[in-house]
This record gives C-alpha cells, structure tokens and sequence, in this order.
C-alpha cells in the first residue's frame, strides 16, 4: 500500500492491516452516522437558498453581510436552535465560552460546573486561578461539583449546590485533557432536565469542543440553553481558517453578541473579510472529517488495546468526541508516539517535537502537529503532558488514509526504538 515510501516494514504493516480488518463494522457505525449529519448540512444549506452571493467579502462595520446571516441560520438549523453567533472575530473555543459566559453573567450571580473542573484554558476566565479580568474579578461566583468515581454525576450534591444566586450552568461534553469519558448527548440532556426540574430559569451552556457531528443529535437537541464550540475543530471541517459558534435560545446568544461587539451593536456588525465561503465549504465537509478523525481514533485504540496499553474509550465502545487517550505508561512512549505522528503530517513532517513547559501547564507538555491551520486540532494531532500516566491524546484526520497512514509511522517509530513488540 506505499507505506514503504514512509520506513514501513512488512511485520508493521501486516500487524496494522490485520487489526484494521477486524473494525469495518465499527467503520460501517461511523459512515451511517456521518451520512445522517451530512443529510442534516446539505438540507440546511439548502433550505437558506446558499447562494455564491453569500461567499462575497464584506469589509469595515460588515453592515448587511449577507454571508454572515446565512451562515448563522444554516447553524441555526442544524443545531434545531433559535438563532446564532458564528463569527470569525470569536477567536477560539476559549473566547467563544468566554463571549458566552461574560455576555450572561451579571454580578452576583454564580456559575455552577457540575461535571468536575473545566478545561484548563477556562480556569483564568473564571477565576479558578487568579488572572486579572476574570469572572471572579467582576463578581461572579462559582462552584463546582466533582463526578462520582465511576464518573456519573453527583445528583444529590448538584441539587445541593444549585441555590438563588445560580444563574449558569457549565457543561463540557469531551473529556478535553482529562482522563474521564466523554458524556454522550443523551447523558447530557438527562443532566440538564435534572437542573431544570429544581429551577427552569438556569441557563444551561454546553461545551461542544470536539462533539461536533459525532452523534446525530447535539446538545442543543436535549434542551442546552447554549451551545459553544470551535471552528478550528470538528465543524470548521479543516477549512475555516479561523472563529468560534454560540448558538441556542435567542435571549442568550443575543447576550453574547452584546458582549462579542458591543452593547446596541449585537449581531449587526462585524466583517468577514471573505471567510464566509471556507466556513461554508468546511461546514459541508465536516460530517465527513468527523467520521475520517473518528476512523483514526478507533483504529489507533484497537492498536495500544492489542499492545496492552490502557485506552479511553476502547475500541468498541459508543463514541462522543473525536479524543482519543492511551495511557503511555512512560516518557519514552509519549515521545515516540508523538514524533511518529509528526513524521506523519504533511506540514513539518521533518521537525522533531520536544516536551517544553507551556504556559498554563503544571508540568512539561509535548505537541505533535503539521497542520495548515495553526493549532487546529482536527488536523492529526497528538499532546501529552510529561506526567504520570504519561497519557497521550490524539485527535484529528481530516481524511482517512492520513488518519491511518500518520498511525502506522507512529508504531512504526516506536517500534524502531525497541518500546513496543509484536
Ligand atoms: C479545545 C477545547 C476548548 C477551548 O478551545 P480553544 O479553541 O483551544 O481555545 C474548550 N473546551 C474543550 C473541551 C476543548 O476541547
């Protein structure tokens, strides 16, 4: 198959072939899912009369950006929400649940995380860790619930947490870089009924990093207030080049655009300098990119599983985010894994990656990417913190034979200096 042209030897390739073969059925799960989602892009654009008038470039205030307003009702649609924030100027997932969170908070009020702490990037906008601008800083609270040891909710102690003051709930759907599962849609819809039971009025926000098309129901679907994601993972499809999305009930994300802008200013500004047509056309691919991200990710779990490392989730289990953990028991294999995944991208192949102490990170961090999109994470890539259990998480593919073949090399590195066997 090639792989010769990347140092593949004949004992890797049929050891990698072999565990291929025995997941076309898993592949089959993926492939009906994605053309459900696809199905669901295509009849949205559609529906909104997508024009090539819309990939026009608007310039200045953006004033009646045609594209723009299109591409917040195709979002709309497809999360079956009211209406939409999909903006180049929300300039990751981060600010997008930062814009979210400041645009509906006031002081005094409190935000309550009852799946356990967020992720790491959310803890200076909160104030978990003292930064100046923070939520905290203007008066905000928050609380947090941890999640049972077998990582189910803490009902009892969620009711005991919620009190008058509670006016958000926080929600992340992917584990993000920890080591827990993903909460599937369903899960999440249970855990938000179960708040709006003890008060309706609590605005429920999910983080959707990394969810994005991997089920064929979202957040949104189950009764999420808002839902908030990145266009440089699964829905930008590996072509938005840059933006974030907040969609959900009108009163919210209207709070949110008051907040992206300015207060009177909302939605009706804002210049998409003629991104609008790759937001589209990776909006069109991203059903697709999901299910090539999610074949690499299977593909990459049966492997350690076979090798016997420790992997999150297994093979076989249901999937709800594109993540994949293996716990690499040591720095040597963390390293490895993440040079042969950088030997693997088109982008950068021929530099090394090193563990460096990146900044808001307790403990040394390695970075495997070669992706056209700075940082995009649903381009193949893989990080690990240098710390016990030395777990590396993987991500990403944009297509299935660079999701496989970005695999392959990865074993094929370690197994060229002596760490793994077969
Ligand atoms: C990636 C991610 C974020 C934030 O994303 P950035 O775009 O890197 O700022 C937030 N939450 C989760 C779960 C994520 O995976």
């Amino acid at each position: 198959m090639n792989l010769e042209l990347f140092g593949i030897d004949k004992q890797t390739q049929k050891f990698c072939e072999e565990i291929e073969n025995t997941l076309q059925e898993t592949f089959a799960d993926i492939d009906k899912t994605m053309h459900y989602n696809g199905a669901k892009v295509l009849y949205a654009m559609q529906k909104n009369r997508l024009s090539d008038i819309h990939f026009a470039a608007t310039t200045g205030y953006g004033y009646n950006d045609l594209g723009r307003e299109v591409i917040e009702a195709i979002y709309a649609d497809i999360f079956h929400a009211e209406t939409a924030l999909v903006r180049p100027q929300l300039m990751s997932g981060t600010h997008a649940l930062t814009v979210a969170l400041f645009g509906n908070l006031r002081p005094g009020d409190e935000l309550l995380s009852p799946v356990g702490k967020p992720y790491d990037t959310l803890h200076g906008v909160i104030g978990i860790t003292k930064t100046n601008g923070s939520l905290k800083e203007f008066g905000v609270t928050y609380k947090q619930v941890e999640l049972l040891e077998d990582f189910s909710f803490d009902y009892e102690a969620i009711k005991q947490a919620i009190t008058p003051k509670t006016k958000m709930v926080t929600i992340q759907r992917s584990k993000g870089y920890s080591y827990r599962p993903t909460f599937s849609v369903e899960q999440i819809g249970e855990l938000i009924s179960f708040i709006k039971d003890i008060r309706s009025d609590i605005i429920c926000m999910v983080d959707n990093c990394y969810g994005e098309f991997v089920s064929t129901i979202e957040p949104s679907d189950v009764g999420a207030d808002l839902v908030v994601g990145s266009l440089i993972k699964n829905i930008g499809g590996g072509l938005a080049p840059t933006g974030g999305y907040i969609v959900g009930k009108e009163e919210y994300v209207e709070n949110s655009a008051m907040r992206l802008t300015a207060p009177g200013l909302g939605k009706e500004v804002g210049a998409t300098l003629g991104l609008n047509q790759p937001v589209l056309q990776g909006l069109f691919l991203a059903p697709e990119v999901v299910a090539n991200a999610l074949k690499g990710a299977i593909f990459a779990s049966a492997i350690f599983e076979k090798l016997g490392f420790d992997v999150m989730p297994t093979s076989k289990e249901k999937r709800h985010d594109i993540i994949q953990a293996i716990n690499m028991n040591n720095p040597e294999n963390i390293i490895a894994f993440c040079e042969g995944i950088q030997k693997g991208a088109p982008v950068d192949s021929f530099v090394v990656p090193e563990p460096w102490a990146m900044p808001g990170y307790d403990s040394d961090v390695i970075m495997a990417a070669g992706a056209f999109i700075q940082g995009a994470s649903i381009e193949l890539s893989a990080d690990a913190p240098i710390k016990p259990p030395y777990t590396v998480f993987f991500q990403g593919g944009l297509t299935h034979y660079h999701a496989r073949i970005g695999m392959i090399i990865a074993v094929q590195t370690m197994k060229d200096k002596g760490l793994i066997k077969f």
